[in-house]
């Protein structure tokens, strides 16, 4: 852990899209510069190039709001959590989501098969390479979905929007509430998607294995969907199809106020809590929900 659980500190660094477009802006000039010389003929003055620019402020790119988060606890050994605590995928940084669906409302059921479909696709093969660099499973698990409030599963009958199960090599399903989310706001198969792959991932490092079988009952439940909330957000940030600024921010606070607050899932002030960090989160370790104290995911 060490420095892999150091929360990201006051406002983040600009994304390298900035400097790839003044690098660009950079060429064009090189390149203007170099017809210039050869269009000019011998006995004219040579012509300055003109000087780059700094971009103005409007062009800047939008940040998060600064936050100081308070940096979070270390491990601890003797605590029944330890595995969850320590599990190796804290030191990673958040796999970065290139070519997943352009976020949108969907129409209809097929549009959002198909969009939660490309989602679940894009999302494995950005965390395919960490599967394969910790040597776990690189398979895909099958995306079921179902029509009402619940599905049978391998993991028994589940009522929720969308649930994942763990058995075998993972399985998720989606329902129609939230289809629902997804005929209302833009960012829901994006956000649900990512929140289901945080399970699989907490499946793969070991985190539910020790949740299983550790005492806290529904605490333990509120530490493991508030971390996949967490990274759910953390992948939103890095997710290059989500043009990520004022109005995406919005929208994601106004999810995190109408989200269900419940003995499982956790307070509002717990669910705006991860539910933000995750935004700043460097590490998937700024989401390590189980080495705070009960205060933090009542
Ligand atoms: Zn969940």
């Amino acid at each position: 852990m060490g420095e892999g659980s150091r929360p990201r500190r006051g406002i983040e660094p600009s994304p390298a899209r900035g400097r790839g477009a003044l690098v660009v802006i950079a060429l064009a000039v090189a390149a203007a510069v170099v017809v210039l010389a050869q269009l000019r003929p011998a006995d004219q003055p040579v012509v300055a190039p003109a000087p780059t620019r700094p971009p103005s402020p409007s062009a800047e790119p939008w940040k998060l709001p600064a936050v100081d988060w308070e940096p979070l606890p270390q491990p601890d050994p003797a605590s029944p959590l330890f595995a969850a605590q320590s599990a190796a995928i804290n030191a990673v940084a958040p796999a970065m989501l290139t070519g997943c669906p352009a976020p949108r409302i969907v129409a209809d059921a097929d549009e959002w098969r198909a969009a939660v479909e490309a989602q679940w696709r894009c999302v494995h093969a950005a965390w395919r390479p960490v599967l394969a660099e910790f040597r776990l499973s690189t398979r895909e698990p099958v995306v079921h979905f179902f029509t009402g409030e619940g599905a049978d599963s391998d993991c028994g009958h589940v009522d929720a929007p969308a649930f994942y199960c763990a058995v075998g090599s993972g399985s998720v399903y989606f329902g129609d509430g939230h289809l629902a989310q997804a005929r209302a706001w833009d960012l829901a198969v994006n956000e649900m998607v990512n929140h289901e792959y945080g399970h699989h991932l907490q499946a793969l490092f070991g985190i539910t294995a020790n949740r299983l079988v550790a005492p806290g009952g529904l605490q333990l439940e509120r530490r493991s969907e508030l971390q996949a909330m967490c990274w759910s957000a953390a992948m939103t940030r890095g997710n290059d199809a989500v043009a990520f600024g004022q109005a995406a921010y919005d929208g994601w606070v106004a999810r995190l106020d109408r989200m269900r607050e419940d003995a499982s899932h956790g307070t509002r002030a717990s669910l705006r809590y991860w539910g933000t960090r995750g935004l700043y989160a460097e590490t998937m370790g700024d989401c390590n929900t189980w080495v705070v104290g009960a205060a933090h995911v009542r």
